[in-house]
């Protein structure tokens, strides 16, 4: 163990990344993992500070300083024993979260110097683990319940809600609109971010703890929930996420040409058996003006998919500046570095086509920031007489998404919040006794770490709904 006034000495080391000329050619992860001794290197300067900031910034609460100190001294198998007791997902957080945002903001060694490069770590731990055989397994002393739960929804939340009652001893389906799990982890996030075998690999283990999955059943349509408690479910817990895309309503947004950012991704990065790519082939962009609209991590991946299938020129546009982008500052840089230009404090206003119906140019206004939000973001406001036209004949709607209905006929309608996000309590039960829900669907599009969260609560809540007096 290096001394702690040691530790501050020794740089920061990040993943090496693969050069933005090669990356461009494919669809895989840009970065690779650290190797052993960089791992070492890295966890050693944690400092191991008193408050642990970044377990309160962490929304999982994850033990980072205790699995930084194993990994430091080389147990990456209990390191990584240490990140599942907290986490459903921790090599797909240690990929993906925004670090920069939650854990390694608030790094203590990060206020004079560089951070700890947590989610590295994380990455390095569990793959090191898998590679030596690790494999998650149930709670031989668990406890063995009759009731059947069913999770709707197999994305982030409705995984660890899953893999968190079956450890609890209860008999789990999870039921899936797409033809496969995963949620956005499959359907919208690109293998530039998160390879699919990585997601294919964390199902299995959950379908190898007696998880069961039905796929291309969408729950209020083809059953309603109502079907499931007459079928013997006990408790249901909703995971379904918030894909409805926020409609700008802009004037000619129905022009050829304009895309919408799900299925522009879903068809661009995925292949069998996830979609018949022979209906629905790669795009290629070739010669392609492409503007995207928005700024959070949907915008960043159509951008960085669109340099991909070789567009002549990818420009993002968004309203605030660079520091207010919701996103990851890493996929930020990373964009930058695939050729992706910004407009920044820009509005679109009308969309133009030329005289064959196709997409010619976006005219945009200049916007300033005005006074901040309840959230504290500082208001983008229009600028007077600022209107400007750019050329663009390839558009990419990215300004998030909405929580969509999931009960059909007969079911009890569920409270709901202006923005049809359900309405749970502390336990995270809905307005429906028996039915419950988190992740996207409860907060609004977030992140795949709160998501999670929310599933390992909420599976908490049902234990105690089901069996109240042992709890
Ligand atoms: C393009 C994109 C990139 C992102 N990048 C990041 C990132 O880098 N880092 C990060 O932390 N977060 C990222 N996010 C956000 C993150 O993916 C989500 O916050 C997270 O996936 C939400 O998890 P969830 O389980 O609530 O919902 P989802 O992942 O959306 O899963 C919901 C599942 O429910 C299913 N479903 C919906 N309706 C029904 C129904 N009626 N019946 C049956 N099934 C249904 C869907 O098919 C889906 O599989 C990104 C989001 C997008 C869109």
């Amino acid at each position: 163990m290096i001394p702690k006034r040691d530790r501050l000495k020794l740089p920061r080391q990040d993943p090496v990344t693969r050069p933005a000329k090669e990356r461009i050619g494919d669809f895989r992860e840009i970065y690779a993992l650290l190797d052993a001794e960089r791992a070492i290197e890295q966890a050693n300067r944690c400092i191991l500070c008193k408050h642990e900031p970044c377990v309160v910034a962490c929304p999982a609460e994850n033990h980072i300083p205790q699995w930084l100190e194993l990994c430091a001294d080389g147990k990456f198998m209990d390191a990584a024993k240490l990140s599942h007791e907290t986490s459903n997902l921790p090599e797909i957080c240690g990929r993906i979260c925004p670090q920069d945002r939650l854990c390694e903001k608030d790094c203590v060694i990060g206020i004079k110097g560089d951070p700890v490069p947590i989610g590295a770590i994380e990455a390095f731990i569990n793959e090191w683990a898998f590679a030596n055989g690790y494999r998650p397994e149930l709670n031989p002393e668990r406890p063995q319940h009759s009731e059947k739960v069913a999770v709707v929804g197999a994305g982030p939340a409705g995984l660890a809600c899953a893999e968190e009652l079956a450890q609890r001893g209860y008999a789990v389906t999870v039921f899936d609109a797409y033809k496969e799990p995963g949620g956005l982890l499959i359907y919208g996030i690109p293998g530039f971010k998160l390879e699919k075998e990585v997601v294919e690999r964390r199902i299995g283990f959950i379908r190898n703890l007696g998880v069961k999955f039905v796929c291309n059943r969408r729950i209020g349509k083809d059953i309603t929930l109502t079907d499931l408690f007459n079928q013997g479910f006990a408790a249901i817990y909703l995971g379904h996420g918030a894909m409805q895309p926020k409609v700008p309503g802009l004037p000619g947004d129905d022009i050829e040409g304009i895309y919408e950012a799900i299925p522009f991704l879903i068809r661009n990065n995925l292949r069998e058996p996830y979609i018949d790519s022979q209906q629905t082939p790669r795009l290629n962009l070739q010669g392609k003006e492409v503007v995207v609209l928005g700024g959070g991590d949907t915008a960043m991946d159509c951008v960085r998919t669109s340099a991909r299938l070789q567009a002549k020129s990818v420009t993002c546009v968004y309203r605030r500046d660079e520091e207010n982008m919701p996103g990851s500052r890493r996929e930020i840089k990373a964009a930058k570095e695939e050729g992706v230009k910004f407009l920044f404090y820009t509005q679109p206003l009308r969309f133009q086509a030329d005289s064959q119906g196709k997409l010619q140019s976006i005219t945009c206004q200049k916007m300033q920031l005005g006074e901040p939000d309840d959230e504290g973001r500082r208001r983008p406001l229009p600028m007077a007489n600022s209107e400007f036209t750019i050329r663009s004949n390839f558009a990419i709607i990215a300004f998030g998404f909405d929580p969509t209905s999931i009960t059909g006929k007969g079911d009890r309608q569920l409270e709901t919040s202006s923005w049809q996000g359900l309405k749970v309590d502390e336990n995270f039960m809905t307005s429906w006794p028996g039915v419950f829900a988190g992740g996207d669907n409860v907060r609004g599009a977030d992140l795949i770490v709160t998501a999670m969260a929310d599933g390992r609560k909420a599976a908490g809540g049902i234990d105690r709904y089901l069996h109240p007096k042992e709890k």
